[in-house]
């Protein structure tokens, strides 16, 4: 599944980009650039730079085109689904998520990474960064099925 997207994502990236000659500063549209003859380009992306490579186009795709996970949110959303919203000890009454939240946040932290991994594990957010962003697949799905269209 996820090299299944990452091919879609390379080719965008290819579709997007021109490659360039970094030597002669002209673009190559053909793979071989026509006056030094070098196949060893860069890929430009108009209005954003060039550079060697394909990741860093794909990552700015990303950035610009997509909202990336709010981990802590989805988390906690998920935890408001499984426990009752407000937990009673003694006379008071408190909001579930904030009391567990203040009163072991180690113990939220463990959880919230241990979710993270599942939720990745079951392919339902993916991430291009070791973990450093994620993305809803269903939005990444959409979003490069738009873009073949
Ligand atoms: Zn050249």
């Amino acid at each position: 599944m996820k090299i299944e997207i990452q091919d879609k994502l390379n080719k965008l990236a290819l579709k997007k980009s021109i490659p360039f000659c970094y030597g002669c500063y002209q673009d190559a549209p053909t793979g071989r650039c026509n006056i030094c003859g070098s196949d060893d380009l860069m890929n430009r992306l108009p209005g954003v730079g060039c550079e060697y490579g394909q990741e860093w186009i794909i990552s700015h795709i990303l950035e610009t085109e997509l909202s990336p996970v709010d981990i802590e949110e989805a988390f906690e959303e998920s935890i408001r689904q499984i426990y009752p919203e407000e937990t009673k000890v003694g006379w008071m009454t408190f909001d579930t998520v904030t009391l567990m939240k203040s009163q072991d946040p180690v113990s939220w932290n463990i959880a919230k990474s241990e979710w993270e991994s599942q939720e990745e594990e079951d392919g339902t957010i993916i991430s291009f960064d070791n973990g450093a962003t994620y993305y809803w697949y269903s939005d990444l799905e959409k979003f490069v099925d738009d873009q073949e269209a």
